[in-house]
């Protein structure tokens, strides 16, 4: 038989080529923040989620096929065991340009270090807020001290580039903007404040009156930093500002506020080793039932790769005032 050459890049039908695969690595966290999580949790069994084996042959093939930035997420990835062993071999992909990482920092400060040893360059780390009680209250289980020793770990393990994530909630944690873009300056880090997104169902707050967004955030910080418009990208979804006289970056993503998806070059595996070809939609492609009943098989991987750029839908349509159409809690998927 004849096999088809591979194509070096994947394209979808709008003609966005994707380059950028995020991976969640676990389901599990052992923090629960109430935008993300429900209180009550049920993790999947072992055997349903993607082994890290499984994780690197389909991270490989993807590289393969022109992806140049991977970024390993969760759940809380770092909690998975032999997560440090996957990146190092993630991280010595040759064709692969970056490998980032997005963790909760609670266990940064035994782990930063290993992981600029083992190739990570830039690293998001989320913080919503700088109290400690409110941080108790986001996170339902988390501890700031804890998160703060890492994020210094981290700055001091010399990562190109450090970035902390807020998700920001009205009457939670918004009066806090300036606090926290204070703190990513006095860091030497950068800032990007995120909008919730109706993903799975949530118990404790309610969503359409916790939004705030990125707009009034931007009026909020004007008060105190002056803000020069920046034309820079670093792959994802951020606009950024450069905040004058400092080193630092402030991002805003804001998926109600600013629709970003005519730019999309992402995909996602989720953990249960689905290929989710939108955040905001459902469309995707079962690779755990390839990689299992295929084993071996990089070719029959790729081609459902590539297959599957036929289904990548054009939008999200999230309306954060109705009951999340998405059933699927963000730490399967990967933020
Ligand atoms: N546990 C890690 C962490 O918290 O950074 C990585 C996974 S977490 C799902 C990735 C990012 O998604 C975090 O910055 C988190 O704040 C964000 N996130 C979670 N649920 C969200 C939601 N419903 N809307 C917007 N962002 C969300
Ligand atoms: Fe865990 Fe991250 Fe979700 Fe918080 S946002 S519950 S830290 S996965």
């Amino acid at each position: 038989m004849i096999r088809s050459p591979e194509p070096t890049q994947l394209t979808d039908r709008f003609g966005r080529a994707v380059t950028y695969l995020r991976i969640s690595i676990t389901d599990r966290c052992d923090f629960r923040c109430l935008y993300c999580m429900a209180e009550d949790m049920t993790f999947l069994p072992r055997n349903q989620i993607l082994s890290l084996e499984e994780i690197y042959t389909v991270a490989k093939a993807f590289s393969e096929l022109g992806v140049k930035k991977i970024r390993i997420t969760g759940g809380e990835p770092l909690v998975r065991k032999g997560a440090l062993e996957l990146l190092q071999q993630l991280g010595s992909i040759e064709s692969l340009h970056e490998l980032v990482l997005t963790t909760n920092g609670s266990q940064l400060e035994t782990m930063a270090m290993p992981l600029k040893q083992a190739g990570i360059k830039r690293i998001n780390i989320s913080l919503d807020t700088l109290d400690p009680d409110k941080f108790k209250a986001i996170t339902r289980t988390g501890d700031l001290r804890q998160v703060l020793r890492g994020i210094q770990a981290a700055t001091s393990a010399g990562f190109e580039r450090i970035k902390i994530n807020a998700v920001i909630l009205k009457d939670r944690n918004h009066l806090e903007v300036n606090d926290l873009v204070q703190f990513a300056v006095d860091q030497g880090i950068d800032v990007s404040f995120i909008e919730e997104m109706p993903l799975g169902v949530v118990d404790q707050h309610n969503r359409s009156e916790s939004f705030y967004p990125s707009d009034l955030i931007r009026a909020d910080l004007a008060e105190n930093f002056s803000l020069l418009a920046s034309t820079e990208k670093t792959g994802g979804p951020s606009n950024y500002f450069k905040v004058a006289g400092t080193q630092t970056r402030v991002g805003f993503i804001s998926p109600h506020s600013a629709n970003f998806c005519s730019t999309c070059n992402r995909v996602r595996l989720t953990v249960e080793g689905r290929l989710l070809l939108c955040l905001g939609n459902d469309h995707s492609v079962d690779l755990k039932h390839i990689l299992r009943t295929h084993p071996n098989d990089m070719l029959a991987l790729k081609q459902a790769i590539i297959a599957a750029m036929r289904i990548k839908p054009e939008k999200h349509e999230f309306n954060i005032h109705e009951q999340p159409v998405i059933l699927r809690h963000m730490n399967m998927t990967g933020g």
